[in-house]
């Protein structure tokens, strides 16, 4: 019997899943080492659970996303978190900063229709998750990896450093250093194979926090020397990863 697959989305816009199915030349070697039992984005046929590995994107925004992730997690030997959303809350994790209420009042006519919580989340606020797996979106390389390293009962080769060692390992002239550009490669999670610099841009930290960030000297450093302060550095740490700890303590530091 081939190990079982389950994709599940929680909230999210797809494109962690579109990860999976982007892996193209992969998918069909995928798809004969595993058994895709439930996997909606490419096929409404599902084969029940339990199954063996669980690869969850989105983050937990209603009480119906709460009461669920708990069945997926029963139902699952393996629970891998894929992208911002599920590993740090996603771009709507904004709201953690703000009242829900008056987005709701602004966005929606009728917002007394909507059921939703008052925080974003991630799933592993929720349930116990084996792995998580950065990015917005993530890597289809490091997503092949974590599945190989599954089904082969060994830990994924996925590396805790920063964007700023694949600017060295490829020999990307540091924008920062050279131009003056802001970029937040030294703290933020390597895996994309440092592709902003590769085109001349600064990091904006979409894989979110690397292990151990030290923030507060990057921070000190985009304003002695590229006078980016206050509400500039907050908005900064408030993208895609920004209820990450690292990234949601940093932006408080400087004014929210
Ligand atoms: S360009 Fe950014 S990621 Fe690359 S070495 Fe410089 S600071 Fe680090
Ligand atoms: S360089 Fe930074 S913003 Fe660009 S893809 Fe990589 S992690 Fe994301």
């Amino acid at each position: 019997m081939a190990p079982t697959l389950a994709v599940w989305k929680f909230a999210s816009c797809d494109g962690c899943q579109l990860s999976l199915l982007d892996c193209e030349d992969e998918l069909l070697a995928v798809a004969g080492e595993i058994e895709i039992a439930q996997f909606l984005e490419a096929t409404s046929a599902v084969t029940g659970g339990p199954y063996d590995v669980s690869l969850v994107e989105g983050s937990v925004t209603t009480p119906h996303d709460a009461e669920r992730i708990q069945e997926v997690r029963r139902i699952s030997n393996r629970v891998i978190t894929i992208g911002a959303c599920a590993t740090a809350g996603g771009i709507q994790a904004l709201r953690n900063f703000a009242d829900v209420e008056d987005f709701m009042a602004a966005v929606y006519a009728s917002p007394q229709n909507i059921d939703t919580l008052a925080t974003s989340t991630p799933i592993s606020d929720h349930i116990e998750v084996d792995f998580e797996l950065h990015g917005c979106p993530i890597d289809r390389r490091q997503l092949l990896e974590v599945l190989s390293a599954y089904l082969n009962e060994r830990r994924p080769a996925i590396v805790p450093h920063s964007v700023c060692m694949e600017c060295k390992r490829r020999g990307t002239v540091c924008v920062m250093v050279a131009h003056g550009t802001p970029c937040l490669g030294p703290v933020t999670h390597a895996g994309c194979g440092a592709l902003c610099p590769a085109y001349h841009r600064g990091c904006y930290g979409c894989f979110g926090p690397k292990e151990t960030p030290n923030t507060a000297s990057l921070s000190g450093w985009w304003g002695e020397r590229l006078g980016v302060e206050g509400p500039d550095l907050l908005r900064v740490y408030r993208t895609f990863n920004t209820s990450a700890p690292a990234f949601r303590e940093e932006s408080e530091a400087h004014g929210g």
